[in-house]
């Protein structure tokens, strides 16, 4: 009887789960304040709209909020009525059908550093929370001294899969035609490039086994919630928007930044191969993004560069470029990271318009995804070695460094002194230009205008 109790009250919850539907809300500035205080698990963002699961739990948030008569409520309408739905015709399969399960990656990467010892080897990157290696594959051609080393992510997120697939299509179509293509040939004489198709793999197989739309990692230490979300725990304004502390969210960003094994492993990646460019793909929204991710304030000093490349992708694609931020401000991401501190010209492509695709589309996507591949490992290969240096670019350096600097100043004066320090030293006209390129917002420029006026040596220059 007792036992009968229980299984009764799992499957309820399972139920409740399994029918929890997708529902839209445009994307302006107030419903994307409600997503982010109600911490609703979007699942899409573009510039028209925010998807987000609409469970048990986010209706009773919005409840308690007041936002069930709201003008955001009565926007909303239902794009999928059980999200769990997409992944069933797959999940009844032995093995996914076309998608990879993680012991086919296992098996095809491993098959693939024996066919072609020369071009490719099978690297170890780190364990994950649950014991398992984090594989990965690295391509080019070992007699060659001078390569380019590019890295190219999957799956931070579990549910994605087909973030998996297109990076495992990028390696087959390198190796399987680099006899007799020409361009793929030389790319892996003159690059090193790092796969790992499937970084959360303890997430990623979870969700492949039974809980599809789970996103976060496996990581159980966090005060009885499960799971911390990889893409808002890279340490760069890790916390300031977008991400949850709570470590029943989706979008947990984890105790500190950094503390995930699988992003560790993507730093002691940077380490060993100093990567000038990467890309880490997710689902879905059919974009490709590039920094900031934490602030639609200011476009980065490189914009420019990302935006030309980040185009070329997308018309290869059929895909809308745009700096991240622009959606839906979120910190703590892999590119706002490789970029910042690194200066890697990080990209993330939101594949598709489902986190799975179905099976008929996926070809499609493997190409185009392999094509834009090429084309970013060709023109993307040494992307900040043509920025002339001179004194409009030395500007937007140093203000993208004073904004660094003003959210650390609770606790860093130091920094932001050394930053008006530098900033000062150009004209208050040079500044102004600056802060225009950069889109910088209204608040942002007063504030730093107000704090500059204060420095003598900046008087003196614009009296
Ligand atoms: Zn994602």
């Amino acid at each position: 009887m007792r036992k009968l109790a229980i299984s009764a009250i799992i499957l309820l919850n399972t139920a409740c789960v399994m029918a929890a539907p997708i529902m839209r809300v445009p994307n302006t500035a107030s419903s994307r304040v409600i997503v982010n205080q109600l911490n609703l698990d979007y699942t899409s963002r573009t510039p028209e709209y925010i998807e987000f699961v609409y469970d048990e739990e986010a209706k009773q948030r919005l409840i308690d909020l007041g936002h069930e008569n709201t003008s955001f409520f009565k926007k909303t309408t239902i794009t999928n009525k059980n999200a769990d739905e997409q992944f069933s015709e797959l999940m009844r399969k032995d093995d996914l059908g076309i998608y990879h399960t993680y012991e086919e990656i296992v098996t095809e990467l491993n098959d693939y550093a024996s066919t072609y010892p020369g071009l490719a080897k099978v690297i170890q990157v780190g364990t994950t929370f649950e014991g398992r290696n984090i594989i990965g594959i690295e391509i080019g051609n070992q007699s060659n001294q001078d390569r380019v080393p590019f890295l190219v992510m999957g799956t931070h997120h579990a549910r994605e899969w087909i973030a998996s697939e297109v990076p495992m299509a990028s390696v087959k179509d390198l190796l399987e035609s680099y006899e007799s293509d020409a361009q793929a040939k030389k790319i892996v004489d003159s690059s090193t490039i790092v796969y790992v198709p499937m970084l959360n793999i303890d997430g990623g197989i979870y969700s492949r086994n039974g809980s599809p739309m789970w996103r976060k990692n496996r990581n159980a230490n966090n005060k009885g919630g499960v799971g911390v979300d990889n893409n808002r725990n890279y340490e760069y304004k890790w916390g300031v928007t977008g991400a949850s502390s709570s470590p029943w969210s989706d979008t947990y960003k984890g105790e500190e930044p950094m503390s995930e094994n699988e992003n560790q492993a993507v730093e002691s990646l940077y380490q060993k191969y100093k990567f000038k460019s990467s890309i880490s793909f997710h689902s879905y929204s059919e974009l490709v993004l590039w920094p900031w991710g934490y602030t639609s304030s200011i476009q980065c000093k490189d914009n420019e560069i990302f935006k030309k490349i980040g185009t070329g992708m997308g018309e290869i694609m059929g895909y809308r470029p745009m700096q991240s931020a622009d959606l839906y401000p979120a910190a703590g991401d892999s590119d706002d990271y490789l970029y910042a501190k690194h200066g890697v010209l990080a990209y993330t492509i939101e594949l598709g318009r489902r986190f799975v695709p179905s099976e008929s589309k996926v070809p499609e996507i493997n190409s185009k995804g392999s094509k834009a591949l090429r084309y970013f490992f060709e023109n993307a290969r040494n992307p900040f070695e043509k920025v002339v240096e001179n004194k409009e670019y030395k500007v937007l350096k140093s203000l993208e460094y004073t904004v660094y600097a003003l959210e650390r100043a609770e606790y860093d004066t130091q920094t932001l002194q050394d930053a008006y320090q530098k900033l000062a030293t150009f004209t208050k006209q040079e500044i102004q230009t600056g802060m225009n390129t950069l889109k910088m917002k209204h608040r942002v420029k007063k504030h730093i205008e107000a704090d500059l006026s204060t420095f003598e040596r900046f008087k003196k220059h614009n009296q």
